[in-house]
């Protein structure tokens, strides 16, 4: 059978003056324009977050931008991986319809002074206290993508449970008009969260990894069920750790605002959320109770 005629690439900018040109006409036009915002090396879960802007949009961003500023001297920016030909052969596949893919110099100009100091959601000793800066850098690119391109609305994966509560509130605290829509995980067969980080696993490292997403399934029905979150959140981080990782945190947090249980009047929503490393490679996942 013949293959399927490939779709057409979504047109490539690399200027904030080029983006916004490419976007007068459907601004006229009053198309609704969704922006998801990505570092590339573009899986699954990142592709759900195109076909739901689809959904929710006219027209659709993609924004591929490894950002410096968020990652700590001795973290993995260099080694990111950057494969952007496939990256653009799946959002044409995906039906993405534009794409920005600024070089640093772009974003952070020399001569370039102004960065965002979120607190709230972003200072609460999740990955804030692990990766110091690290929120400075998001909410900074992230205000820097809803300024430059101005989207009706914005869609970021439940996978990064802390950035997008970060990112929500710093929209509202700016009066920025996006709408911020979270988006559910996507997950291998066996459970692990899917990340352009995975590819850094060895095989082993890979066969241990899907205990994050089994601590946090069997730790969110046993505090559902009554049982105390501290004596079953211990027992998840004895096993998270006996599987070879190295714990930064298996923690029970407010749901919206991500601080420590008992210090909210009412009783929240909870949310289970897990740091650990494996080798070299640091992975982050999270589940409702
Ligand atoms: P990244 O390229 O890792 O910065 O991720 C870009 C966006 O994709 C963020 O909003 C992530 O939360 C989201 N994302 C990454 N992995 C997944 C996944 N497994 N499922 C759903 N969304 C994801």
């Amino acid at each position: 059978m013949a293959k399927a005629a490939k779709k057409t690439r979504p047109r490539v900018v690399r200027s904030v003056k080029a983006l916004r040109e490419a976007l007068a006409e459907w601004r006229e036009r009053k198309a609704v324009i969704a922006l998801v915002p990505t570092m590339g090396a573009l899986h699954a879960g990142h592709i759900s977050l195109v076909a739901l802007a689809k959904k929710s949009a006219k027209k659709v961003v993609v924004s591929i931008f490894v950002n410096p500023t968020q990652f700590g001297p001795h973290e993995d920016f260099s080694r990111y991986p950057r494969p952007i030909e496939a990256d653009l052969d799946k959002l044409s596949e995906a039906g993405a319809d534009l794409v920005f893919m600024p070089d640093a110099k772009e974003i952070y100009p020399d001569g370039f002074a102004t960065m965002l100091k979120p607190t709230g959601p972003a200072s609460v000793g999740l990955d804030d206290k692990f990766r110091p800066g690290h929120f400075d850098g998001v909410a900074t690119v992230v205000a820097k993508l809803f300024t430059s391109v101005m989207p009706d609305i914005a869609i970021f994966g439940d996978k990064d449970y802390q950035q997008l509560q970060v990112i929500k509130t710093m929209a509202r605290d700016l009066h920025l008009p996006v709408k911020v829509i979270g988006a559910p995980i996507v997950r291998e067969k066996d459970g692990l969260a899917l990340s352009s980080r995975n590819v850094y696993l060895s095989p082993t490292e890979r066969a241990a990894a899907p205990v994050l997403h089994q601590v946090l399934k069997e730790s969110a029905k046993a505090i559902a069920a009554g049982e105390d979150p501290e004596a079953v959140l211990s027992r998840g981080r004895a096993k998270i750790m006996s599987a070879g990782f190295k714990l930064d945190y298996l923690e029970a947090r407010d749901a919206a605002t991500l601080a420590k249980l008992g210090e909210q009047p009412r009783k929240p929503k909870v949310r289970l959320l897990v740091a650990a490393k494996i080798g070299k490679t640091r992975l982050i996942d999270n589940f409702a109770v």
